[in-house]
């Protein structure tokens, strides 16, 4: 059995999830106007008020999606349209899912203020950009690279009248969650990341203002996203979600201890930079040892059993240094020698104490194998 320390890439799922699942996995169209339809709508309905529970909206504003990607470009697109096209306020530390979509949107001419960052890891200078108008502004609740926690509600406070997005795809299902009192005009999730199925995503949309339409179709989830709807996947994502909510705390607490453990099991290495600040998520440790290139550390630890990741995207396979350690002002070396061990529910113990026994050494070899 691999050790997994990717949780922050994708959960394993869920046995309520599993089970929830392929208890409904032969419904039929919950668009139907005859029995099977009805029981359908039943099931997709009743998922739909269980995640609005969870997250603090009214089921209404759940809309299910194919993603946390689609879920944020739905988002941003929409407000975009819905307010005419002006200007685009976004960190620079967003996943690509929102960077990319913001410079999708600047491609068709929107103005963007790309906010700075601190060397934590965390957003500043919004509220200066606040001061003039814009058509939607956009920060991420919890980094996927370092974990680091972002001051959303403050963000959301001083947005007055400019709708906002939040990106809470890494913190669903792990911190807590409740839209109406963060007051977001949108927020995006992701069931694959708190242990739900892959390919369902939630945006969580207020009546007004609402998305515009950027996919066309037949009308469902309020015709921000038109399809037929798996049903099978609402299901899952909302006994998932149930289960990640009521263990939320001691795993919080459980996680967090082991994270600590990690964290400075790794200081202890010789010419190591933790990126990951004291406010972050409980399963994150991001780390840069300094002289070793990260792929060649991860295809180590890859063959030693341990599976972990930059966390950033890559293009082409071709690594480069993380952009968001690049706008924190981590110098280009140090990024690409940064690695992301990320702690979930299948961690244990053991596998974190063999992953501290194993460390060193690999590091020391992926240090003599030198930079690229
Ligand atoms: N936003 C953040 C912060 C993420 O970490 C991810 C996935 O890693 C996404 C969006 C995209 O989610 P999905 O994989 O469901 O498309």
């Amino acid at each position: 059995m691999p050790r997994f320390f990717d949780h922050a890439a994708t959960a394993p799922m869920r046995t309520v999830a599993q089970k929830a699942w392929l208890e409904h996995a032969d419904l039929l169209n919950a668009g139907g106007q005859y029995a099977s339809g009805r029981r359908a709508r039943s099931v997709l309905d009743e998922s739909r008020e269980s995640i609005a529970e969870l997250l603090g909206c009214e089921p209404i504003e759940v809309i299910f999606c194919a993603s946390g990607t689609e879920a944020d470009n739905l988002a941003l697109q929409g407000l975009w349209l819905n307010k005419g096209r002006g200007k685009v306020i976004a960190s620079g530390i967003e996943h690509p899912a929102v960077l990319e979509t913001v410079r999708h949107l600047e491609s068709q001419g929107a103005e963007v203020t790309w906010l700075p960052v601190g060397s934590d890891g965390v957003v500043e200078g919004y509220r200066e950009a606040f001061e003039g108008e814009a058509s939607v502004a956009t920060l991420m609740m919890a980094n996927n690279e370092t974990g680091a926690i972002q001051p959303v509600q403050d963000f959301c406070d001083a947005a007055g009248r400019i709708p906002v997005h939040i990106d809470a795809v890494q913190a669903v299902g792990h911190i807590p969650v409740h839209f109406h009192e963060l007051g977001a005009t949108t927020l995006a999730a992701s069931a694959h990341k708190f242990g739900g199925p892959k390919g369902m995503g939630l945006l969580l949309a207020q009546r007004s203002p609402a998305p515009s339409a950027v996919l066309h179709g037949g009308g469902q989830e309020r015709g921000i996203r038109p399809g037929t709807h798996d049903v099978a996947g609402a299901a899952a994502t909302a006994a998932a979600l149930r289960e990640a909510v009521e263990e939320m705390h001691s795993e919080q607490q459980r996680l967090t201890a082991l994270k600590e453990t990690l964290r400075s099991a790794i200081a202890g290495i010789e010419d190591t930079v933790i990126h990951t600040p004291e406010d972050s998520l409980p399963g994150h440790v991001h780390a840069s040892f300094l002289g070793a290139e990260a792929d060649s550390l991860i295809m180590l630890l890859d063959a030693q059993g341990f599976e972990a990741s930059t966390g950033s995207a890559c293009s082409n396979g071709v690594n480069r240094a993380s952009e968001v350690l690049l706008s924190m002002g981590v110098p280009y070396t140090t990024a690409r020698s940064a690695v992301r061990f990320t702690l979930g529910r299948a961690s244990s113990e053991e596998d974190v104490a063999e992953l501290i026994a194993a460390l060193p050494s690999l590091v020391e070899r992926a240090r003599l194998a030198g930079m690229a």
